[in-house]
């Protein structure tokens, strides 16, 4: 997989509102927020897609969700938030790099679009 922009903001080859950093993963506000708190959490370990994840994977995946649910408490959303993958270009994802968006602080709409 070649590097993504995401792999250089984990690697400090360019600068993001880091908030959080682990031995697996980072989170990292989003640039373009579409809600008032929206963070990405991207897994250290090159992944480009939800559906490339393998058996090896699990554990990373629910470590990923428990960083979700400190952040939302850090980030005082924990009352209501939601967390997104895109997975695949017409799903509109954009960086081939696994994330997850985590997004709260308003009403969030259902469905989404
Ligand atoms: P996707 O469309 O792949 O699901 O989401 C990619 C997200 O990454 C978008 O919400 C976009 O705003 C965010 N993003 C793209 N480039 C950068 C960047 O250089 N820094 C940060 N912090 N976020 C980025």
């Amino acid at each position: 997989m070649s590097d993504t922009i995401f792999t250089k903001i984990i690697n400090k080859e360019i600068p993001a509102d880091i908030i959080h950093e682990d031995d697996l993963c980072v989170a990292f506000r989003d640039v373009n927020p579409v809600a008032p708190v929206h963070f990405l959490v991207v897994p250290r370990k090159p992944i480009a897609r939800l559906q490339d994840l393998g058996p090896d994977d699990q554990a990373l995946i629910g470590h990923i969700h428990l960083v979700i649910t400190k952040l939302a408490e850090q980030e005082e959303i924990a009352d209501g938030y939601r967390v997104v993958v895109n997975s695949g270009a017409s799903a509109g994802q954009s960086v081939f790099q696994l994330h997850f968006h985590v997004m709260g602080g308003r009403s969030l709409g259902w469905p989404p679009g």
